[in-house]
Order: structure tokens, then sequence, then C-alpha cells
């Protein structure tokens, strides 16, 4: 088993507070002074919701911030949420043409500066139609996806509602990304933002519960689209993984969300001070998962992934936020049980190897180490809840939602589209993003179909 211990490092801030801080006015014009504002911007290729980048910087470099915000919301609802937690070092940064002379522009930093300046000055304000007569839309799920799908509705002057089964809307940006990524401040200020576009928020909805899409159909809306992503998390079917103490990553997260702002106690918190924690698998969940469990006062958070460090699907920056921090890393390591009487108090982990023909395999040797907690971060799958509650909505064998190509988005039962994470498999939320976009132009066109055929009396 090939451990791997904290790297040296300088300052570590293992509060919530957010970490980065982000530019400075002065820093920030410096910085939007440098691009070269490129003919053929490469930055804007590497962007999968096409940002007008270069516009946007040069606008900054004047110093009209409004204008910048202006040309930033052409493309996007979430700017200051992208601007923080999008993995720009493998998109926009990563295309910049002054990485080959030195160093890139950095682009996240300056997309978060201008739509945080802008919130705080209250520069632009977005305001509602007049009228949204252009056809009435349901929204299910108020992560990425639905707000992206929302805004850009609601801005084509579509009447729209979005529910969410949870208190609040924001979906991971609320419930899963830690504070010390994205402080949640940020998220309820762009969910205003979408207030403001006329957009109704009705949370604590269940749909497939409280409501079905039936339901939903016979209170008048045109089209209705999914976006509820992949709630379900993965199980790891060893022994022991019924004993208290073993939770999974998304639920551990929830909770100390909710404990961080205050609507529960942090009593429910299931990681306490002095706790010797494990996390299994090696994303971006196990990483703030780990870097949540040292914040809480674990004495000692390990991560165990079954196969060495050049395989991990976290970005090499989450990585080694985590290991400076303090966690610890097992390599080619997979937990075989985990043991204990009612609650755990240990975990058997398997050295794992690669034989001649390059497969992973279990080596047989093993070994105890003791363990207070057990946080499991091996994905996530949709839930059925919806699908099972409606008929015609064909999803693939392992639950994703099957969409069609024309109208964008829409799944096989008609004016029902799906996308994000509930179509696509965990992602990013760039990611969840574009694609909302593409299907909120599929249910633009569908609508406005549908109102013409009316409108005929076919
Ligand atoms: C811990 C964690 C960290 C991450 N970090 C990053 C990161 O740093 N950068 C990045 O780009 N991506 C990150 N991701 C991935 C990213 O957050 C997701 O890809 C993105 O949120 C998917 O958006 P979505 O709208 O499809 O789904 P979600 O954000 O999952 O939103 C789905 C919403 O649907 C609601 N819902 C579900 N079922 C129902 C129902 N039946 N009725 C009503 N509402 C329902 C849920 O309450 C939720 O609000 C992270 C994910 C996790 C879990
Ligand atoms: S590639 Fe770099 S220098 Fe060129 S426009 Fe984009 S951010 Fe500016």
């Amino acid at each position: 088993m090939i451990i791997d211990k904290k790297s040296d490092f300088d300052v570590v801030d293992l509060s919530f507070e957010e970490i980065d801080k982000g530019f400075t006015p002065r820093q920030a014009i410096a910085e939007a002074k440098r691009c070269l504002g490129c003919a053929k911007p490469h930055c804007r290729a590497g962007c999968p919701i096409e940002n007008e980048i270069p516009q946007f910087i040069k606008a900054l470099a004047n110093g009209n911030i409004g204008e910048a915000s202006a040309i930033i919301a052409r493309r996007s609802n979430l700017p200051a949420v992208c601007g923080r937690v999008c993995p720009h070092e493998q998109q926009c940064e990563s295309h910049c043409i002054l990485n080959k002379k030195g160093e890139g522009i950095k682009i996240g930093k300056l997309e978060r500066f201008i739509a945080d300046f802008d919130a705080e000055m209250e520069i632009t304000q977005p305001e509602a139609c007049p009228v949204q007569n252009k056809g009435k839309v349901a929204v299910i799920g108020a992560g990425p996806a639905g707000l992206t799908v929302a805004g850009d509705l609601a801005k084509q002057c579509f009447d729209v509602t979005v529910f969410d089964a949870q208190e609040e809307p924001g979906g991971v940006l609320i419930y899963g990304i830690p504070d010390f990524r994205l402080n949640k401040e940020v998220v309820r200020r762009e969910i205003r933002k979408m207030e403001r576009l006329g957009v109704t928020f009705r949370n604590k909805v269940l749909v497939g519960q409280d409501i079905t899409i039936d339901q939903l159909f016979q209170e008048g809306y045109d089209a209705i689209f999914i976006g509820t992503g992949t709630a379900l998390p993965k199980r790891l079917d060893i022994p022991g993984n019924d004993l208290a103490g073993v939770v999974q990553a998304s639920y551990f997260l929830r909770i100390v969300a909710l404990a961080n702002s205050g609507k529960i106690s942090p009593r429910e918190i299931p990681v306490s001070i002095g706790d010797k924690v494990f996390i299994i698998g090696a994303g971006n969940v196990a990483m703030d998962a780990a870097r949540t469990a040292l914040r809480l006062g674990a004495s000692g958070v390990t991560v165990v992934h079954r196969r060495g460090e050049s395989e991990i699907t976290a970005l090499r920056s989450e990585f080694e936020h985590a290991r400076a921090e303090g966690v610890t890393f097992r390599w080619m390591s997979s937990p075989a049980r985990f043991l204990g009487d009612e609650k755990v108090t240990a975990i058997e982990l398997e050295s794992m190897a690669i034989d001649e023909s390059n497969q992973l395999v279990a080596t047989g040797e093993k070994q105890t180490l003791p363990a207070d907690k057990i946080i499991l971060a091996i994905g996530q799958r949709p839930a059925a809840r919806i699908i099972s509650s409606a008929g015609g909505i064909e999803v693939d064998p392992n639950g994703y939602v099957i969409t069609r190509e024309r109208p964008y988005g829409m799944t096989t039962r008609r004016g029902v589209f799906a996308g994000g994470d509930v179509v696509h498999e965990p992602a990013t939320v760039v990611l969840a993003m574009k694609e909302a976009k593409k299907v909120a132009a599929g249910i633009a066109m569908y609508v406005e179909a549908k109102k013409l055929i009316e409108e005929c009396g076919v």
C-alpha cells in the first residue's frame, strides 16, 4: 500500500470561510489589461457555454464593470458561481494564448470579480418582462441545470415556476459544494437575480410524491423540464456497510451545509472532534468530504483509492488543496470490510496491484486500521421517483433519462424535457449549464410550435 503524506504548505486555513478571496479592483483591472484581445480567442473556444471572454475582459480593462457584467449575462445566469467552481484550468484558462509566453489570464477570477462587484454595487438590475406571455413552463430541480433553463426562458418572457424538494433552491451549489469553496450567500444572490427576472420558486415540493407530471400538465404548463441531478448514492456492498458511522458523502455534506446555515443543530453532524475518518473514493466529492471532515476537527482523514495518484477523478487543484491541508492518501488500496459491533471501529484495507495484462487485481495482503467514521464517495445515480410516477419517460439501464436532438432535450414523453446530471451522468456545473441552455432553446421552439398549432385550431 502506498501512503502519501501531507506536503509542505505555508498557510492552511481550516475554517469554513471561502479560501480564495478573489481579486481587488486594482488587481482585476491590472489582470484584465494583460489580455491581448485576440481576434480568434482560444479562451472562448475552451468555454463550454462560449462566454464572450475577450469582450468582457476589455470592458473591465476600460473600467466599465456594468458593461462587462451585461456581456457575461448574455451567456450565463450564474457567473459568480462559475467564477468560483468551474474547472477553468481545464477549460478557458488552459486555452489562453498567453500560457505560451508565461502566465495565462486568470479568467475565472475576473468573471468572479465582475459578478461580485456588480452585485455588491447593484450596477445592473435584471428586469422581468412586462408580460410573461410566451408560455408556462415548470422546471423540476433548482440546481445549475434547472436555474439555467429558468433564467434563459424568463429572459424570453416565459412564465417559469421552479419546483425543488429542498428548503431552498441551488441544488448541489447549496447542499453539496462546501462553504470554503462557494459561499452560500453568493448562490442566494444569484437566485434573487432570477426572482427579479420573474422566476417563481416553490421549495419543499417533492415531484413524484407531492405532485406528479400529469398534475403539472393539468395545471396548464405547456412544457416541463426535469433537472433533478443524481440524488441516489451508490452503495458499497462489503461486510459492515450498515454499521453506524458509515455514511454517504452527499448526506454528510448536506448535513454540514444545513448546520452551517443554522437550520439544524451541529450535533447532527456525523463527524466529531478527534474522529479518525476514512473517505472511500478519490473524486471531487471525496476531496470536499475529506476537507470538510478536517474542518470539523477530525484527528486524521485518509482518502482510500483503489488505483494510483495519477488515476484520480478529482481536479488536480482540489487534490493539492486536500493534501496541503493534511489529508492523507492510501493509493492502491481497497476497503475489504468495516469492523465493529453496532458502530464502526476499524477498516480492513486490501492492497491492489496491476497484473501482467494491465488489470487491477486484489493482492490478498490486508491491514486493519482503527476508524471512527467512514464516508463513502463512490458515485451517484438518478432517483426514479418522477419517472415511476409518470408514464412514457424512458431511461437507460442505469436510470439516466433518454432525450432526443429535436426539439433538443425532449424525453420520450411529449412536452417533457430533461438536462443536466440526470441525463449526462455527474459532471460539472458548467456542463449542466451548457446542456440546459440547449434544452431551453428546445423548449422555446416546442412551446412556440404548440401554441401555433393551438391557435390554428389543429
Ligand atoms: C460535493 C460536490 C462537489 C462538486 N464540486 C464541483 C465543482 O467544484 N465544480 C463543478 O463544476 N462541479 C462540481 N460538482 C458537480 C456539479 O455540482 C453537478 O454536476 C451539478 O450540480 C449538476 O447540476 P444539476 O442541476 O443537473 O443537478 P443538482 O445540482 O443535483 O440539482 C438537482 C436538484 O433537483 C432537486 N430534486 C431532485 N429530485 C427532485 C424531485 N423529485 N422533486 C423536486 N426536486 C427534486 C434537488 O433537490 C436538487 O436541488 C460537485 C458535485 C458535488 C456533489
Ligand atoms: S486567449 Fe487569453 S489573451 Fe487572448 S483574448 Fe483570451 S484571455 Fe485574452
